[in-house]
């Protein structure tokens, strides 16, 4: 890292993606390494330190070194997916181990956690969202694990006091993760609050343009556990291919401008949803009546985030109606991309859904943010 940089601004950082320049030929933008071995030395060692690309990859480098500084940690690791990235963490536990996890979380996670329950691969407790008298409870000191933590929560915008959380986990001998998505480490830097560990799915907005499948893990300290991590990663082959690295990072380097302006324009246009005749709830952290809002404020800096869920007087109907009356907002799933989505969530998550059937769930893209209201406006009024 070009040592100029490193007390800089997170944007001065993110758009210089932190000044790395190629030694080899000068080039300002990295190069892709696609060779799949690294050639041994006479002595039968690898000189520049890598063998094999599913855990050495020179790409992933800048990646991986730009993420931990992102979110002040000490490393990173890329993986294939948010899923592969959220699945290692507890494929590293003992069977039967204990985890804590909350009702309301991205719901493949959750079913994957139902599915180590049922087979009694882990003991899982699902605890309602920022309930910390539950998380008490459920905690078994010795015995859980890892607290997982998702905030903003994904559809339903809860928010989880991560400083409390800490330390209740702390004391009963827990590690804490955060799936820290929505925020991005613009928004929110969980490491800085007393997590273990933060999680994304970096197909979301640290990509930003919903063209790569990605997942990152960026932890405090380089300890046993995060060795365990690292030997998941490599033995299930769960890696990023350097093409995708390559493409995440240079999504990067726009990280916080389009964090600021998706995010301004989500604040506005859950405002508006708020004030509607046909919206019977908001579910935003931003607005002042949201039950998170004050914990929000002081873990949230520059934003509440681009996703904006809201539930319609017309039920089920209506917010089908809505969804596919739209024009600008794509009738797709996804979150955190330039483009701006609706999703009917309920009807994505299919049977067993803890998702209100009358609820849309917005990821608010860059768009002007006057024509994504009119478009909201227009579809409402039918
Ligand atoms: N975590 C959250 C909050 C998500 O929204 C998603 C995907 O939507 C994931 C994890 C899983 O990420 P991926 O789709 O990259 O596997």
């Amino acid at each position: 890292m070009a040592s100029s940089i490193r007390h800089k601004h997170l944007s001065t950082r993110v758009a210089q993606a932190l000044g790395w320049v190629d030694k080899t030929t000068g080039a300002v933008v990295p190069p892709i390494h696609p060779s799949v071995p690294y050639e041994r030395d006479s002595a039968g060692r690898y000189p520049a330190g890598r063998a094999y690309t599913r855990d050495h990859n020179p790409t992933y480098d800048q990646a991986e070194a730009l993420l931990a500084d992102l979110e002040q940690g000490s490393a990173a690791m890329l993986f294939a997916s948010g899923m592969s990235a959220a699945t290692t963490v507890f494929e590293t536990l003992e069977v039967g181990d204990h985890v804590v996890a909350p009702q309301e979380m991205y719901w493949t996670i959750r079913e994957w956690l139902q599915g180590m329950a049922s087979r009694e691969r882990l003991a899982v407790d699902f605890v309602a969202n920022g309930d910390l008298g539950l998380l008490k409870r459920a905690i078994r000191p010795g015995v859980t694990r890892i607290v997982w933590v998702e905030s903003p929560a994904n559809p339903s915008g809860t928010i989880t006091d991560i400083d409390e959380t800490v330390a209740i986990a702390r004391e009963a001998g827990a590690r804490i993760v955060v799936d820290s998505t929505v925020s991005t480490p613009v928004l929110c830097r969980p490491l800085e609050h007393g997590a273990d560990l933060v999680m994304h799915s970096a197909t979301k907005q640290l990509n930003g343009h919903s063209d790569v499948l990605a997942g990152a893990l960026v932890t405090k300290h380089q300890d046993e556990f995060w060795e365990r991590c690292q030997r998941e990663r490599a033995c299930r082959g769960a890696v990023l291919g350097p093409f995708e690295s390559w493409l995440l990072l240079r999504g990067m380097r726009t990280l916080d401008l389009r964090v600021r302006r998706s995010a301004k324009s989500a604040q506005r246009i859950a405002e508006v949803l708020d004030s509607h005749a046909a919206v019977s709830e908001v579910l935003y952290p931003g607005l002042t009546n949201h039950p998170g809002h004050l914990i929000a404020v002081r873990q949230m800096h520059g934003g509440f985030g681009m996703l904006v869920s809201f539930r319609l007087h017309g039920g089920v109907a209506e917010a089908r109606r809505v969804a596919g009356a739209l024009h600008l907002f794509r009738n797709a799933t996804s979150l955190g991309g330039v483009e701006s989505l609706v999703e009917h969530r309920a009807s994505v998550e299919g049977p067993g859904t803890i998702v209100p059937d009358d609820l849309l769930r917005l990821s608010i893209g860059i768009e002007d943010p006057d024509d994504l209201v009119a478009d909201l406006e227009d579809a409402l009024s039918g």
